[in-house]
């Protein structure tokens, strides 16, 4: 039976990224074209109002759940503050997984968002460390499963 799930859009071919692409998944693509996954696509940057193309944004100080709880911050590459852009985008999401009644989230990794496993690490320089998303941190506080393309029907 196929299953609802939360999916960052641009897994499904949204051209929604920061700079105007998509990051199409085939696993994504080929589990809804088999009937296995109803897909919610959502963008959180997109939710929170942010336009596209737009500024690429990192997380300083910490990851998504840093953010959440205040001890770090969203920064774009000219450094603006969009911490509070972030957190709603987040929050809108967490809004329509519980309008559909989503089973879990399957998310776009190393996105100051939708990362689930690893983010950039605040530098703009490339390098990337462990931790989440603002939106997968929300996700997760609020009991959802978050899970990447490849973990879908492990
Ligand atoms: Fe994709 Fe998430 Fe970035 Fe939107 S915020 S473009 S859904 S990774």
């Amino acid at each position: 039976m196929a299953r609802i799930a939360i999916v960052s859009a641009c897994l499904l071919g949204i051209k929604c990224r920061y700079d105007g692409g998509d990051a199409v998944d085939e696993r994504v693509i080929r589990a809804v074209e088999e009937e296995l996954l109803i897909p919610i696509p959502v963008c959180p940057e997109q939710l929170a109002g942010l336009p596209t193309p737009r500024e690429c944004c990192e997380i300083v100080g910490g990851d998504g759940f840093d953010v959440i709880s205040g001890r770090a911050k969203v920064i774009s590459e000219s450094g603006r503050d969009l911490t509070n852009a972030f957190i709603k985008g987040a929050e809108e999401v967490l809004r329509i997984s519980k309008i559909v009644r989503a089973e879990f989230a399957i998310m776009k990794d190393c996105s100051p968002s939708c990362g689930f496993r690893t983010i950039y690490d605040g530098t703009f320089s490339g390098s990337k460390r462990r931790g989440v998303g603002v939106t997968s941190a929300k996700l997760k506080l609020s009991g959802l499963r978050v899970l990447g393309p490849e973990e879908i029907f492990r």
